[in-house]
């Protein structure tokens, strides 16, 4: 199916949204359908705050920012040389002109180049009045105020145009766009000290399981640490998210619906992990009836097939944040490590992307050849830890090992994910295969 608007089908039911997909199905969902019926239901957060610049590394525009000047300013050199007139260039000869001054960075000169003139620029110096043409200071013989300029030199050339960066009213960076180096570098050449930026959408989480231990605790026999609440953390302050750690919740459904309620008073968003399997998920159902509107499915993915996903119910009407946001969008992750990553990367992030606004919902994806041979089954898209690297100047990619959903490990080593395709069968090495990558400098 093809992606809708993201927030398309925010203002309805999210079963009545899935079960509307003639594609849907609960007990084999593809990825793509999941996907596509999450970000139908990801409405853009309201609310945008004025930052300094300084601060908003990471942020989204709210909205598209308009240039109040022409970048440059000025018609300027481009490189050291000469400003003349291009009427002065001859083709069959050299041209010798009287240099009346010079025009530095930040010191234009004054006065203007009149016919058989010139004036000495440096690179980003003004154009002077009266010039239309930069002739490189290497090609030009200079005897007391006398350049001669050699034939051949093109009219127009080694100048930046005024506003050919940016044009007065023109807009600059569109709203949507994450504020990356380069985009805070593009808002301080107009000149802004502050941007309008998306609020960061806050996200609740917390890990479900009797098992669980908190790190800093000592091990005890049957027990596990708690990772998920690390990983996640991690995910969510690189999408742009502000997290709310509601702890561990033990299986037991008191606690759970109260964790819940909690998370849906402040956050526009609640992940939880663990505790969706298909026994589970039995006893969670209910309660998540109550708490709002939860759909269970079994994905065909590996690793992560079991999933929820829903939409938990407003603040109600007794409460102090009743009114002010709707329904938190509700994410069941799978509680082996692996899978919560993979299916977070999958489906949550494109989500919580959207939330804030951005159009560019995946990480960059290429296509690439294995190393080696993989056994894929037909009919689920399988997701293997990848290492994206350049043998012999070719760009390749590999597993990272043992592929088990409990090896964190595994997620440790890759810079990217490799995604089997649904339909896809076993992979012959050499094959090309989709490579989503992970790791970013901008
Ligand atoms: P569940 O989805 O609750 O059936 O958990 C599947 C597996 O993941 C079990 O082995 C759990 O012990 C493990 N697991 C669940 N939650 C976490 C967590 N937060 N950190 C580490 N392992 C977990
Ligand atoms: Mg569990």
């Amino acid at each position: 199916m093809t992606t809708p608007r993201p927030g398309a089908a925010a203002s309805e039911g999210v079963a009545r949204v899935a079960t509307r997909n003639a594609a849907y199905n609960a007990d084999s969902l593809r990825v793509d359908t999941a996907r596509a019926l999450i970000l139908s239901l990801a409405a853009c957060v309201e609310g945008a705050e004025l930052l300094p610049l300084a601060g908003a590394l990471g942020r989204v525009l709210a909205a598209d920012l308009v240039s109040p000047i022409d970048v440059p300013a000025h018609d300027n050199a481009a490189m050291d040389g000469f400003a003349v007139r291009g009427a002065d260039l001859r083709e069959d000869a050299p041209s010798r002109l009287r240099v009346l001054g010079a025009s530095l960075a930040g010191r234009p000169y004054a006065g203007s180049v009149g016919a058989g003139q010139c004036v000495r620029i440096m690179t980003g110096a003004t154009l002077p009045a009266g010039a239309d043409t930069v002739v490189v200071q290497e090609v030009v013989s200079l005897q007391g105020d006398r350049a001669s300029i050699p034939a051949g030199q093109q009219p127009g050339s080694n100048l930046r145009r005024a506003g050919e960066d940016v044009k007065t009213g023109a807009v600059a960076l569109a709203a949507g766009t994450p504020l990356r180096p380069a985009e805070l570098g593009v808002v301080a050449s107009l000149g802004l000290d502050r941007v309008e930026a998306r609020r960061r959408p806050c996200v609740a989480y917390f890990s479900t399981g009797d098992e669980l231990l908190k790190v800093g605790e000592s091990p005890a026999p049957g027990r596990v640490y708690d990772s998920n609440r690390a990983t996640l953390a991690g995910m969510l302050a690189r999408a742009g998210c502000d997290g709310i750690d509601l702890g561990i919740v033990p299986d037991d459904p008191m606690a759970l619906e109260q964790a819940l309620t909690r998370a849906a008073l402040e956050a526009d968003a609640v992940i939880s992990s663990g505790g969706v399997s298909v026994g589970d998920a039995d006893y969670i159902r209910p309660l998540m009836r109550r708490a709002g509107e939860v759909l269970f499915w079994k994905l065909a993915l590996k690793p992560g097939r079991p999933f929820a996903f829903g939409r938990l119910n407003p603040p109600a009407a007794d409460s102090p944040a009743h009114g002010e946001r709707p329904g938190a969008l509700f994410f069941g992750l799978p509680g082996n490590p692996v899978a919560a990553m993979v299916t977070f990367y999958l489906l949550v992030r494109p989500a919580l992307l959207a939330m804030q606004g951005r159009a560019d919902l995946d990480p960059p994806r290429t296509r690439v050849p294995v190393l080696h041979g993989l056994a894929k089954k037909a009919g689920r898209t399988e997701v293997l830890r990848g290492v994206l690297e350049a043998a012999d100047g070719k760009w390749q990619v590999r597993a990272t090992g043992a592929q088990g959903s409990g090896l964190l490990t595994s997620m440790a080593k890759a810079n990217c994910l490799v995604v089997l395709e649904h339909e896809r069968g076993d992979v012959g090495a050499g094959e090309p295969v989709d490579v989503l990558i992970l790791d970013g400098i901008a």
